[in-house]
């Protein structure tokens, strides 16, 4: 064992998403730290380890981030291997980028391992294909929140032609809506709020741009959610569906 951190990206929620790669780390992992939206379900692939909740609901209100980044540096520097748990790809929104810059620049061995984003991952557990041949020739992952509250460019998304993939969305839902009409989405286009992609709970709801704040309220639409926006979102490819469904009974 030797002194390395792995940001390692846990997937939606389905401990069945994690990739190998994850699980041999975790194995090797002497200290964990978890993140909020990380299935605590995971950690079975690392009993050995001591595990540190880092996020807002676990135990500690929003841990900043510079004290998250010390407490990596201090372990590995006691010759740990650390392994950073973070929720879907840990460089989609995920941080995982400025975190592995700060850690090299520090002098520390660290290895970023993939993760199944939320966005892809809620889409095909509802049976939608992001691509589709004549439909849609490519998709944009995008977060309705940013730090410095910077406004979107809402006219070219809405003009992109790809289908849009919405992330922390849930409390920007007008924002979002009033922006893809001005920049000239049609009101009709189909929408997809998906919410708790990959787990049991999870709940989808199908509307369109114009409807979508209605139909999220009626819902109760609670974060972590994503949208899918676009016409791929019409497609209600049942047979996949069906199949997923049977699969994931077939587990319980
Ligand atoms: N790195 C993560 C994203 C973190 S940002 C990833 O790659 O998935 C947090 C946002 O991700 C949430 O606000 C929500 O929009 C989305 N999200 C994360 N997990 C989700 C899930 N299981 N279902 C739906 N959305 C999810």
């Amino acid at each position: 064992m030797h002194a390395k951190v792995w940001l390692i990206g846990a997937g939606p929620g389905d401990p069945e998403l994690l990739t190998l790669k994850a699980v041999r780390a975790l194995a090797e992992a002497e200290v964990v730290l978890i993140d909020d939206l990380v299935n605590p379900q995971i950690l079975e692939h690392c009993p050995q380890a001591r595990v540190i909740a880092v996020g807002k609901r676990g135990g500690c209100r929003s841990t900043p981030q510079a004290f998250i980044a010390r407490l990596m540096l201090r372990h590995a520097r006691q010759g740990r291997c650390v392994a950073r748990l973070k929720g879907g790809d840990p460089c989609i929104f995920g941080r995982g980028g400025e975190e592995a810059a700060w850690l090299q620049a520090h002098g520390i061995e660290t290895e970023l391992v993939n993760g199944i984003t939320a966005g892809l991952a809620g889409a095909t557990q509802c049976g939608i294909s992001l691509t589709l041949r004549g439909i849609s020739r490519g998709v944009t992952l995008v977060t309705a929140h940013t730090q410095d509250d910077s406004p979107l460019n809402w006219q070219a998304l809405a003009q992109s032609g790809t289908t849009l993939v919405v992330y922390m969305g849930v409390s920007k839902l007008e924002e979002v809506q009033q922006g893809l009409l001005a920049g000239g989405l049609a009101a009709h286009t189909p929408v997809a709020m998906i919410e708790n992609a990959s787990l049991p709970q999870q709940r989808e709801r199908r509307s369109s741009l114009v409807r979508m704040c209605l139909d999220a309220a009626h819902f109760k639409l609670r974060s972590p959610a994503i949208l899918v926006i676009g016409e791929v979102a019409a497609v209600d490819n049942s047979a996949a569906r069906l199949q997923w469904t049977t699969v994931r009974r077939g587990c319980n």
